[in-house]
């Protein structure tokens, strides 16, 4: 079986920085079909309120992959062999329409689920995750473990401006994409326009773990309260990548001092084992703002931690 997959270039035969950039060093394909997990980049970052620079991360991104090696030292997973996996390219992207470009994404997205695969995608703002969730949770509500310093959970900007990159997950449980009830926020920090800011999240059942209770609690009590919120259903994992602290994630557009540490954020997604992940994403890497590649390479980094828990999903579903 494995021999049939796609395998990265293997560095101690090509050097890493010969030859095309893709994600991983995985083969650039020119659709999903036959993958089990397509690694699709979503160069658009039209939803962003401050700093733009989020459409640069995909290509940042593939470059900074192919640091990446095959086997997790951790877990041992080797999710190139266990999963087909390659590169899709980027989905089409509008930069001066929004609505127009929201849509592309989605078509995007569901092409790639139409083939069978599940997305592993590199935005672009926080708010292309609301069109990939109009794919992905198109038949049924999924859960959601969402990493980040914000709640994404606003209501509107600039005078009532609905789709922005603060406002995703609101709009995501107004269209029944997300289950309230299934979904956890973990990171949160930082200053915010109101007292009531996120009194609507919490009535709607969300369960915001803020920063100073990560501190307090750690990693594994964290994410065991996480996986028993997701269950045993269906659910779509979001990392932000302003959820790092801007000592080390830098290149982002809205920083927040009081982050996580590269080596928390590991943790932190290695611990999403057993969770059943249908599709996932890393966001706002904004290389303007980077130093070093050092926030594409946290966000490659992270993306390997993801795949390294979305592969054996697939290895589960397969035996079913
Ligand atoms: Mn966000
Ligand atoms: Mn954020």
């Amino acid at each position: 079986m494995s021999a049939e997959f796609h395998q990265p270039v293997d560095a101690a035969e090509v050097p890493r920085f010969a030859g095309h950039s893709t994600f991983m060093r995985l083969p650039a394909v020119s659709s999903a079909q036959g993958l089990d997990i397509a690694l699709v980049g979503i160069p658009w970052d039209g939803g962003t309120t401050n700093r733009a620079g989020a459409r640069h991360g995909p290509r940042e991104v593939r470059n900074q992959s192919s640091l990446i090696r095959r086997v997790h030292h951790v877990s041992g997973v080797e999710p190139f062999s266990i999963a087909n996996i390659a590169d899709v390219g980027d989905v089409s992207v509008n930069p001066i329409d929004l609505m127009d470009g929201l849509k592309r994404i989605e078509d995007g997205i569901t092409a790639i689920l139409a083939a069978g695969a599940m997305p592993l995608a590199v935005g672009g703002d926080h708010l292309t995750t609301l069109p990939v969730l109009r794919a992905v949770a198109k038949d049924r509500p999924v859960g959601l473990i969402h990493f980040d310093a914000h709640t994404d959970t606003n209501d509107s900007y600039f005078g009532g401006n609905k789709y922005t990159h603060g406002t995703p997950f609101r709009r995501a449980i107004e269209e029944g994409l997300l289950d309230p009830k299934r979904m956890v926020q973990i990171g949160i920090r930082g200053s915010i326009y109101d007292t009531t800011d996120h009194d609507w999240a919490k009535s709607q059942g969300i369960r915001i773990i803020y920063m100073e209770e990560f501190v307090e609690r750690g990693a594994v009590d964290v994410m065991a309260e996480a996986r028993a919120i997701a269950g045993s259903g269906p659910t779509y994992v979001t990392f932000d990548i302003d959820s790092i602290d801007p000592s080390m994630a830098p290149g982002t557009g809205t920083p927040e001092i009081g982050g996580f540490s590269t080596r928390e954020a590991q943790q932190l997604v290695r611990l999403l084992a057993g969770v059943d992940i249908v599709g996932a994403d890393v966001v706002e890497v904004a290389p303007p703002f980077d130093l070093a590649g050092m926030t594409a390479l946290a966000g490659a980094n992270i993306m390997f931690e993801l795949l390294c828990v979305m592969a054996p999903c697939v290895e589960r579903r397969r035996g079913k």
